[in-house]
């Protein structure tokens, strides 16, 4: 069913709806509210300057245009009610002043100032106050999209008697006495009464991490009953190749390649989590169990979330295996037409053994001759559809993934399904933590001192904005902070910037240009935030750090120290704050994600991805995470007792789609 087969909803309205990413039924249904707007009239009598209140009355005169500026109005009138006569201003609502009437009922929404006994109106709205209390949903919106036009085809829907899929068992539903599902999705749309409301939410939670369990223990289910890879490989090749290596391995590299060796040649498929700060070598790792796999026959695929680092990776792989043999290949979707047409049949005829990508390797026309090894780096910021429909490129292939971010174990398991973790903890020899220092804006000059001082020693610098571009006087964006740079080291560096909107050459070229030490200064965004290796880097200064969170800044701060120089991280705020305090004092990721798990409430747990393919809309992995061990339970149960039948063929069909397996 599509979205304009609901009556009320029309083509126009289908657009719209498009910019907030909702394409299907299922996007509109679970486009829940951002938080709720309670109607409730307030009484005047107890409220204190500066609350919300929400009062109604009757329009006293004609209202009155003020200007403050040429870019700011206010509409100013008066109400009055049973309880007295108040001032309200709305600011920038002009049209208001045409539209009210002497004698109108109206309902004020805003906040009251005591001491001019005045409304400062947020909304306002032509009628009387309902007798009882209303609660409405408020949704996110961008683009320009009216939050009216999201609320009406949500109505339009809860009003048009579908037929919503329910997927959680139904001896489930029973012993839970959850409610029904339909009645709980109207709930957390127009909650009926806040018990309503938990009910419905507790409920719908539970469906969803049920679904993305159910998910994860499936796949490994149906892994498990798959056969292996039977491998022949020489480990005496593995330590020639090792022994040639520009650098020694740290002792965790060692073992965790002989963690990853054993688990290639035993009798079951490889499911390896490598943990292991920024900056601890995970890249060689990763390279040298894909020429285990290159020796023993098969195909590696290598999946990466940016196209900055899939260039990365694929210049080191030419450089490693350029001697060996291995034929290594570059597939993202940077890659012309006509080029990847050919790359396309050199992958599914087996002419190249080693496919380093974005996302484009699991697109649908892209079939692997045999694929052995899936590794994927950064995988945190993988959903588990992408991560499986990688694995589905192969039969059995074994599979690696790679993180930065430590996650408590138990966490990991539940979200990862059962995977074997191998720690790489030593930094390699001769690394110096990286020193960070707060710094307050106004003291930029010093900044720029520091700055100097790293360049003039021949080293490069990461500059980091929140923005691209930004018009408000608030933030620093790339467009800015470049000119900043520009006029301040004009003479004495070369200045370029990178960001996610670049096209993809221009941004591999400024990339490459700063890795061979062409550019001094490097301003960006996020967008090299995972992953980017050029170890001659010795500072970045991140502006308005406050606005990124610890995760974010940690990675940030892996781009440097990742050579023999001392390297420096500076953080810019108005302000100091306990987070920023907390980088200053520790270089340890591990530590980090600890604080930020402890202190953050809400949002992503470490920065994992929570968002597209695991659908989680309503439960929070870490807020929900009892929740989450209870359904965990449940999911196995449910697979141990109906997997091999036929009763809920229809849920695993389902599954079967979600995650594209055949
Ligand atoms: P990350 O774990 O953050 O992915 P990388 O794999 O990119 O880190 O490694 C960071 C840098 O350290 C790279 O320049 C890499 O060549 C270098 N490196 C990796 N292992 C060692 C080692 N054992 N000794 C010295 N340098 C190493
Ligand atoms: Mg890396």
């Amino acid at each position: 069913m599509c979205l304009d087969s609901i009556v009320g909803i029309g083509p126009k309205t289908v657009e719209m709806l498009n910019k907030v990413n909702i394409y299907s039924i299922n996007d509109l249904i679970t486009y829940y509210p951002k938080r709720y707007n309670v109607i409730k009239r307030s009484d005047m009598s107890v409220v204190n300057n500066g609350d919300r209140v929400v009062i109604d009355g009757v329009v006293e005169g004609q209202p009155t245009i003020v200007n403050l500026s040429s870019k700011l109005k206010k509409v100013i009138f008066r109400i009055s009610n049973k309880n007295g006569v108040y001032n309200v201003n709305v600011f920038n609502q002009v049209y208001l002043c045409h539209e009210l009437k002497y004698g109108m009922n109206v309902i004020i929404i805003g906040k009251y100032d005591r001491y001019k006994n005045a409304i400062i109106a947020s909304e306002v709205r032509i009628g009387e106050l309902p007798s009882n209390v209303q609660i409405e949903p408020i949704y996110y919106t961008r683009g320009g999209v009216n939050r009216k036009v999201i609320a009406k085809s949500i109505e339009y829907l809860l009003n048009s008697n579908i037929d919503i899929k329910d997927c959680i068992p139904d001896y489930l539903v029973d012993k839970y006495h959850f409610p029904d599902k339909l009645w709980s999705v109207s709930n957390i749309h127009h909650p009926s009464s806040v018990i309503n409301y938990k009910k419905s939410l507790q409920r719908l939670k539970y469906e969803e991490l049920f679904l993305y369990l159910l998910k994860v223990n499936y796949l490994k289910l149906c892994n498990s009953k798959d056969n292996f890879i039977d491998r022949k490989f020489n480990m005496d090749d593995i330590y020639k190749f090792i022994s040639k290596l520009p650098f020694k391995l740290t002792s965790d590299q060692v073992t965790t390649i002989e963690d990853i060796s054993l688990d290639m040649k035993s009798k079951k498929r490889m499911n390896r989590l490598v943990q292991g700060d920024v900056g601890s070598g995970k890249t060689i790792v990763a390279m040298i169990a894909s020429y285990i796999n290159f020796l023993s026959g098969y195909q590696t695929a290598l999946m990466v979330p940016t196209e900055i680092l899939a260039n990365q990776h694929y210049n080191d792989a030419l450089s490693l295996f350029s001697d060996v043999g291995m034929k290594v290949c570059l597939l993202t979707s940077n890659v012309k037409k006509r080029d990847k047409n050919k790359l396309i049949k050199e992958i599914a005829n087996g002419d190249v053994d080693f496919i380093i990508g974005t996302q484009s390797l699991i697109q649908n026309d892209v079939d692997y001759y045999n694929l052995g090894l899936i590794i994927t780096d950064e995988q945190h910021r993988f959903g588990v559809n992408q991560r499986t429909k990688l694995q589905n490129k192969g039969k059995v292939p074994d599979v690696l993934s790679m993180s930065a971010t430590p996650i408590p174990r138990t966490y990991a398991l539940t979200i990862y399904g059962d995977m074997d973790v191998s720690n790489i903890r030593t930094k390699p020899i001769g690394r110096k933590d990286v020193i960070t220092y707060f710094k307050r804006e106004k003291d930029i000059l010093e900044v720029l001192n520091l700055m100097k001082r790293e360049i003039d020693d021949g080293h490069q610098v990461y500059v980091i904005a929140p923005s691209i571009e930004d018009d408000s006087d608030e933030l620093d964006s790339v467009d800015k902070l470049r000119e900043k740079m520009d006029l301040a080291f004009s003479k004495i560096a070369k200045v370029d910037y990178v960001h996610g909107k670049m096209d993809n050459d221009a941004k591999s070229k400024v990339m490459n240009n700063f890795l061979n030490g062409k550019v001094d200064i490097l301003v960006s965004t996020t967008v090299i935030e995972v992953g980017v290796n050029v170890p001659n880097a010795s500072m970045i200064v991140i502006f308005n750090a406050n606005l990124f969170g610890l995760s974010t800044l940690h990675q940030l701060r892996g781009r440097v120290g990742r050579g023999s120089i001392q390297s420096y991280c500076i953080l810019i705020a108005k302000e100091s704050s306990d987070r920023l305090k907390m980088l200053e004092n520790t270089n340890d990721g591990f530590m980090v994600s600890e604080y930020d798990f402890k202190v953050r409430g809400e949002g992503d747990l470490f920065g994992i991805r929570q968002s597209g393919d695991i659908e989680l809309k309503l439960a929070n992995i870490k807020r929900d995470f009892d929740l989450m061990l209870r359904v965990k339970d449940d999911v196995v149960e449910f697979l141990d007792i109906y997997y091999d039948s036929d009763k809920y063929r229809e849920l695993f069909n389902y599954l079967d789609n979600f995650v594209g397996m055949n």
